[in-house]
Order: C-alpha cells, then structure tokens, then sequence
C-alpha cells in the first residue's frame, strides 16, 4: 500500500489527476491517501516527480519494531494489573498466537492470488493468440 512522506511533497496535485479511483485528495498543500478507496493501481508511484508516494516494504522494519514494543507493553500491563508476573508470559504466548494466525491468513491469501494470476495470465493469453 502506498503511503506519503511528508517531507517531500510538494502538493503539486499530479497524483490527484492521475488517480483512476478518486483516492487522493490535498490537505494543507500536502498529498492524503484514501486507503478505503485505492485500488493499489500504482499510478500515483509512476507519475510523482519528487518521488513522495512511497512503498510500504519500506516501512516493514518500524512495523516490526512497533508491534515488539506493543507486545511487550502488553505483558507488562498484564502482569501488573493482574498481579502476578507469569501473566506476562501468557499475553506473550498469545501476541504469538496472534502473529502465527495473521502469518496463516497471509500464506493462505498468496495461495489463492497466485492462482488467481496464473488463471488471468492463461486468459489473457487464450484471448490474444485468438485475436
Ligand atoms: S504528485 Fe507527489 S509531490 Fe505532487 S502532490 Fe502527489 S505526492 Fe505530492
Ligand atoms: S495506487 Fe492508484 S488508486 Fe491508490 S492512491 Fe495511487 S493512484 Fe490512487
């Protein structure tokens, strides 16, 4: 998903006209990203001259770093509140449980999408060679 580094936007406006899904607008001479609405189309990436409109692989390590220390928070406030130190064990245990699931849910969607791509790629390839 892209998203928009603020020190680099100029609010020229380019990606708004060249968005096919109406999913970018300007605020306080600044570019914002409807996520709700983008379609992942990339055309805001190709067209922005100051190369504001950034992937979100280059987010992944501040992810990682915030989700830890979200985890860790969490079974800390377990253990304190509960009042009792292996509770911070178990809300780990389950911070782990979590991210495994999500992990399945991600593996499982590749799954169906790289099938989905070979299916529309051997479409499109029918179509053209009957044309
Ligand atoms: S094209 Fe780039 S610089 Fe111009 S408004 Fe969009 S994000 Fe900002
Ligand atoms: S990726 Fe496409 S739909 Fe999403 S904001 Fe950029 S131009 Fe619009």
């Amino acid at each position: 998903m892209p998203w928009i580094d603020r020190n680099r936007c100029t609010g020229c406006g380019l990606c708004v006209d060249n968005c096919p899904a109406e999913a970018i607008s300007i605020a306080e001479n600044l570019a914002v990203l409807d996520m709700e609405n983008c379609i992942r189309c990339g055309s805001c990436h190709e067209v922005c001259p100051t190369e504001s409109i950034r992937h979100d692989s280059e987010l992944t390590d501040g992810e990682v770093e915030a989700n830890l220390q979200e985890a860790i928070q969490h079974a800390q406030s377990c253990a304190d509140l509960k009042g009792n130190t292996l509770e911070s064990l178990a809300s780990l245990e389950r911070h782990i449980k979590h991210y495994k699931r999500q992990k399945l849910v991600a593996e499982k969607t590749l799954e169906r999408l790289q099938h989905v791509l070979a299916y529309q790629n051997e479409e499109y390839r029918e179509k053209t060679a009957s044309e």
